[in-house]
């Protein structure tokens, strides 16, 4: 058994080891006894405090927590509680304030029931007080935010629970805060953007701690989708696992549809809302994968409305507009499903139809389009009523790329249109491959006239009863730089009708005239005959780039040079030529008709034609000798050119047996293999000499 005293010490060991104050207090007198660990808290020591008061010890107290510990003493005082608990501020010796527990109890009772003396503790308690103030201020700072922030914020915890939402995100998902706390955020996600955040983003976001503006959809309480950019950071406690995160969600539906809108301009025309050009151009290509996996064609159609223009020209624009209106939703009645419309502007229209088993199928859909291109279509109270032209390439028979497909069925538009309107034509691939050889021969002859690959050769007409030569008919030949010396018939095909024929026709009568200049200056006088197309001929402007080359060359005789008329039978407009003609006959220059017989109705031209010259067609004169038919028809030329006064000459003598014949028949004038093939210019000359010094025709 320990003795009183020694008691008595260990328990003040054991207070001493708490870093209690004590205090015992005198409830009758006020007076009261502390320790000097009690006086040590508030700065201060024993012996300056001592005696100690209540009213003393009151005025230490904080003013706004001194009602607390009256009340709490007072509950105790009056049996209310079991002890007497409170924190409450003190003011420190050295002017601040500082945080006490104190805790004490009755003791000793008088009497009468009312208290005679209490015992207590007094514990610094500010370091605990002022972290759980911090603790809660932020706490409620937090709440603040996740009430009143205008952002959608949200926080989870360690298990992957929403911890917190902001008012404004649980608004925007039309969700009340509770409903949410608790749940996985991928609980208000699309499937597919759940899937992404689990599979892809989460694993992400565990590493790096740190996510940015990830597109997710969420799903809002009324089925809703709205998309969303979520950016969210990791926080993690002292050893590095996670503890929550904060995410930030930026609500993006807006600037969704406008990205929507405007992919739709950039892919439909604002007009019909039919899908424009770039679009079109998409479904192109799909269509044609489509049918290489299906074995089944697609075809492209070209449409061009018949008569736009004048009903524009007509109405005006705005009708213009309520036409293609119109005519689009009559069109969009007979298509399938499948079926694109595109609108490429003006009134040109590509349709594109997939899966078509057999060219009937395909005739059928377009029968059924033409008939809804022509329905009346109503506009500011006028019926209006057109049609349209319809161009097709089908996929594969036509094996070309996207571009190359429209541009033939542009191209069997373009022969709908010319075949009378309101049809639709196939385009021929067979047609192309020809139109395209001839396409790039023109181009080859560009650049060779250019590169002055042509060359003119000179074949001499002769006087069949003096043997003198009378003049030289120039021939074109291509000095091809890899094909050699290529007649025109390898080339002149392509030329006609083409905008090159006039420059080359144009080159050739220089080339003659400049010929005609050197032999001049050499001393021979000759007549050169150039072949003119007729299309040539009809060229504006003709006669004056004609008097102008005369002029260039002024040492030429104008007389000299014949042109020689062909492909007589394409002379469109008669009187035209007869004009130029005279006009050019003022000039001075003389015209033949070449070829003469062969077109049917040649006498039409001699009766009307302005020209000096007949040149009998090489095929009467080569079988002459042998055919009846044709010496009657060389004979009947003669004695046309007789009644009609105009000079002949015959082509295609090759012996000299036709050559009497003919002369024998009236025609002084001959050319021909059997005199002298085509030869180049220098040779002409030479040529010429040794003719007259042989006379082979005097001979007979
Ligand atoms: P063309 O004007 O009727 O010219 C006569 C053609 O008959 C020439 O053929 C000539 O070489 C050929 N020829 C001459 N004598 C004989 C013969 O005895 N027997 C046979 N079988 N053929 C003979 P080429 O040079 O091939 O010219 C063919 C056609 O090309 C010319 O027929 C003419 O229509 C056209 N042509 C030639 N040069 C030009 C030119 O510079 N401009 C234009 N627009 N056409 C030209
Ligand atoms: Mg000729
Ligand atoms: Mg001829």
């Amino acid at each position: 058994m320990r003795h009183r005293s020694e008691q008595l010490r260990v328990l003040q060991d054991i207070l001493d080891g708490t870093g209690a104050g004590t205090w015992d207090w005198d409830v009758g007198s006020g007076e009261l006894q502390v320790n000097a660990r009690w006086a040590e808290i508030l700065g201060l020591t024993l012996a300056t405090i001592q005696p100690v008061s209540f009213d003393k010890w009151k005025a230490l107290v904080h003013p706004e927590d001194f009602w607390r510990t009256e009340a709490a003493v007072a509950a105790h005082l009056a049996h209310l509680t079991g002890r007497y608990d409170c924190e409450f501020r003190m003011r420190h010796s050295q002017g601040h304030w500082i945080w006490v527990h104190s805790s004490g109890q009755v003791k000793s009772w008088n009497p009468d029931g009312t208290a005679r003396r209490m015992f207590g503790t007094y514990l610094d308690i500010s370091e605990r007080k002022e972290a759980q103030l911090r603790l809660e201020e932020s706490e409620q700072t937090q709440r603040l935010l996740y009430e009143a922030t205008p952002a959608m914020l949200y926080s989870i915890d360690a298990q992957g629970a929403l911890l917190s939402v902001s008012n404004l995100f649980a608004q925007a998902l039309g969700y009340t805060r509770e409903e949410m706390l608790g749940q996985k955020p991928t609980a208000f996600m699309t499937a597919e953007s759940a899937q992404f955040a689990l599979h892809t983003v989460f694993p992400e976001f565990q590493r790096t701690g740190s996510i940015r503006n990830v597109a997710y959809q969420l799903v809002r309480r009324d089925g809703q989708v709205m998309d969303v950019l979520i950016s969210a950071e990791l926080q993690r406690d002292a050893d590095g696992a996670p503890l929550r995160s904060l995410s930030c969600v930026t609500d993006v539906s807006q600037l969704k549809a406008r990205e929507a809108e405007l992919a739709r301009v950039a892919h439909f025309d604002s007009l019909t809302n039919l899908p424009n050009r770039r679009l079109l151009s998409d479904r192109l290509k799909q269509s044609l994968l489509r049918a290489d996996r299906s074995g089944r064609s697609a075809a492209i159609c070209f449409l061009d409305l018949d008569g736009f223009k004048e009903v524009n020209d007509q109405f005006g624009h705005s009708v213009g507009d309520q036409v293609l209106i119109g005519v689009t939703q009559h069109l969009c009645t007979v298509l399938r499903a499948d079926d694109t419309l595109a609108r490429l502007g003006g009134d040109e229209f590509v349709l594109l139809l997939s899966d078509i088993a057999s060219p009937m199928e395909c005739a059928q859909i377009l029968e059924r389009v033409l008939e809804a291109a022509s329905r009346t279509v109503m506009v500011e109270g006028q019926r209006l009523s057109l049609s349209v032209s319809i161009g097709v390439s089908l996929y594969p028979s036509d094996n070309a790329d996207p571009d190359i497909l429209l541009r033939h069925a542009d191209m069997a538009m373009y022969q709908a249109k010319q075949a009378g309107k309101n049809r639709y034509q196939l385009f021929d691939t067979e047609m192309d491959r020809v139109t395209q050889g001839k396409r790039e021969l023109l181009e080859s002859l560009q650049a060779a006239l250019q590169r002055q690959e042509f060359v003119l050769f000179y074949q001499p007409q002769v006087d069949l009863v003096d043997g003198g030569v009378v003049g030289a008919e120039a021939l074109i030949r291509w000095q091809h730089p890899v094909r050699g010396l290529l007649p025109p018939a390898a080339f002149l095909p392509a030329l006609q009708g083409s905008a090159l024929e006039a420059q080359f026709g144009e080159w050739v009568i220089d080339s003659a005239l400049a010929q005609l200049h050197r032999w001049q200056a050499e001393g021979m006088a000759l007549k050169v005959s150039v072949n003119i197309s007729a299309h040539h001929l009809a060229q504006p402007g003709f006669g004056e780039r004609l008097e102008q080359a005369l002029a260039r060359f002024a040492e030429v005789a104008p007389a000299q040079l014949e042109l020689e008329v062909l492909e007589t039978a394409a002379i469109g407009d008669m009187q035209h030529a007869v004009d130029i003609l005279q006009a050019c006959r003022r000039l001075g220059v003389r015209f033949a008709l070449d070829d003469f017989g062969t077109g049917y109705s040649s006498l039409t031209y001699l009766r009307q034609l302005p020209v000096h010259t007949l040149k009998i067609d090489q095929s009467f004169v080569r079988d002459m000798l042998v055919d009846a038919d044709d010496l009657a028809i060389v004979r009947g030329i003669i004695e046309l050119a007789r009644v009609f006064n105009r000079a002949v000459v015959a082509e295609g003598v090759e012996t000299l047996e036709h050559g009497a014949a003919l002369r024998d028949l009236g025609c002084r004038h001959a050319q021909g293999y059997g005199i002298a093939r085509p030869m180049p210019a220098d040779q002409l000359p030479g040529w010429c000499a040794a003719w007259a010094s042989a006379g082979a025709w005097l001979q007979r």
